[in-house]
């Protein structure tokens, strides 16, 4: 079988290598993928710094144009890289090809910004003086990816890493290499000069410490859980080093006594559990006020009813398997605490046998809990949710803000002053009425506070908070 290897330097190498197995069929082996070292970082980190002046002084049409290729590629490309997402993460192909053309639109959208660079010039407060304020790149910047979106995550952090003049040292999680070695491959073919993206897969423990600990790198931008966040914290503070954060989420979703009961219900079942509750951005409390409770809970059940959970490839699956047997037994683990908390298992709690050997659960729901449970304020991330019922609005408003993360929170109601109060007064990131809590627009700001989140937004213009750095001159005429 054929390794595919890092990209370091410009050069493909690496012997070691690890499987890749599709959680719809442990059988299948996606691919073998190469196994980075510490050393490998090291050069990779090196390889990025050594191209990092002349990138950074390059002329900005030809990011435009490497940046618009690759996206072009993503998109011709979208059926055969969503099946191999789909194969490698679980995902069902609709969503799989969903998130490639994301990943695809988040290129073009950079490729734009590329062109659209600019600074302010400023009078001073003392005459003869004018003042000019412009960006500069960071320098290399350290990429490190989570498994639950294995295309759209790596083109967000590196469209506009490479857009605003930085290189990069990317590791993806080590579960899901194959689409992120696909658009390295896109990008290196693109045209990028040697050493401007570097590419090194491998073992968090082992190529990602070895990016924390080194003093080259400028800036580190992570997705993941909020331990692994602490220590990329932590590291960047001693290396006095730029970093920005997007960690997990506990998001609730309130539904009140005047919300249409199918906007409701179809907002609460796409982002409870499509992606098998896998997104940091899932509803995975729904807050319930007593008159809708026992119609929205017969509704919300009626509808998981209907949900199919089967190989992702396979025509007609709503739910793909769980990512991998570690999450699984997180999850189980949980619906266990669930029930021992007193929590009523309204659906689902076990797990499914296939034609395809892979990691199946059923989508899960527990009813009667409290917002003080386990299950209601740690993050599960698997198709796990608990429903609590509240009085009225105002409870429901605090029951959803109290909870350690604030990345998203969405609201079920066709009451206007209900909404805009929610709008106000909701402490997330992102804000949803009518909708899922998840499910976002590629060009603008993605991001929370609290315990999600740390730094500036990610995504759309706002991005290019994190990957510059503001520089102020003056001038004597
Ligand atoms: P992890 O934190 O385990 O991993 C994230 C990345 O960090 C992986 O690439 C991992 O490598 C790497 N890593 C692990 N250890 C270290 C280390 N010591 N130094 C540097 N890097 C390291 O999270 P998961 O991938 O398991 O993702 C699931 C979690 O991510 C969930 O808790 C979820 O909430 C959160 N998440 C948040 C999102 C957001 O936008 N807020 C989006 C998606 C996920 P390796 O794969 O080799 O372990």
């Amino acid at each position: 079988m054929t390794i595919y290897q890092n990209l370091i330097g410009g050069e493909w190498i690496g012997s070691d290598a690890t499987e890749n197995i599709n959680p719809s069929d442990t059988n299948e082996v996606v691919g073998l993928y190469a196994d980075g070292s510490a050393e490998d970082t090291k050069n990779a980190i090196a390889a990025a710094k050594a191209a990092f002046p002349a990138w950074s002084r390059s002329g900005i049409w030809e990011r435009h144009v490497i940046l618009k290729k690759a996206g072009d590629e993503i998109m011709a490309r979208k059926d055969e890289l969503g099946a191999l997402l789909a194969r490698e993460e679980g995902k069902t192909l609709p969503e799989a090809i969903g998130e490639t053309i994301r990943a695809s639109q988040i290129f073009e959208f950079f490729a734009g910004e590329a062109l659209r660079l600019a600074g302010e010039v400023i009078p001073s407060v003392r005459p003869n003086i004018g003042v000019e304020i412009t960006r500069d790149p960071l320098g290399v910047i350290g990429i490190i990816t989570p498994w639950n979106f294995p295309i759209a995550i790596p083109a967000w952090k590196i469209a506009p890493a490479l857009c605003y003049g930085n290189t990069v040292v990317f590791k993806p999680a080590e579960l899901v290499p194959a689409c992120s070695w696909a658009i390295v491959d896109i990008l290196h073919r693109a045209g990028l000069p040697k050493g401007v993206l570097n590419l090194v897969m491998g073992k968090g423990s082992v190529v990602g410490q070895a990016m924390l600990d080194s003093p080259d790198v400028s800036g580190i931008t992570f997705t993941g859980s909020t331990g692994t966040g602490r220590r990329v914290a932590a590291a960047s503070l001693e290396h006095n080093r730029k970093f920005q954060l997007e960690m997990g989420g506990k998001n609730p979703m309130v539904v009140l006594d005047d919300a249409d009961l199918d906007v409701a219900v179809e907002a609460a079942a796409n982002s409870g559990f499509f992606s098998t509750g896998q997104r940091c951005t899932a509803s995975s409390r729904l807050i319930v006020t007593e008159g809708i409770h026992d119609k929205f809970v017969a509704a919300l059940t009626a509808k998981l009813e209907t949900l199919v959970v089967d190989n992702a490839l396979k025509a007609g699956t709503h739910i793909g398997p769980v990512v991998d047997e570690k999450q699984l037994k997180t999850d189980t683990d949980y619906i266990e605490i669930g029930r021992q908390e007193g929590a009523k298992l309204a659906f689902g709690g076990e797990l499914i046998s296939r034609e395809t050997p892979g990691f199946y659960l059923q989508p899960t729901l527990f009813t009667e809990a409290t917002n003080e449970m386990r299950i209601s304020r740690e993050e599960i991330f698997g198709p796990v949710v608990s429903l609590i019922r509240v009085k009225d609005y105002e409870e429901a408003l605090a029951t959803a803000n109290d909870t350690p993360f604030g990345l998203s929170s969405g609201i079920a109601t066709t009451s206007l002053k209900h909404a805009t109060h929610f709008k106000r007064n909701a402490e997330a990131g992102m804000v949803m009425v009518n909708l899922p809590t998840a499910g976002v627009d590629f060009h603008v700001p993605f991001g929370g506070r609290k315990g999600s989140s740390y730094g500036p937004r990610e995504q759309g213009k706002y991005a290019a908070e994190f990957y510059t750095t503001v520089k102020t001159s003056y001038t004597l005429a």
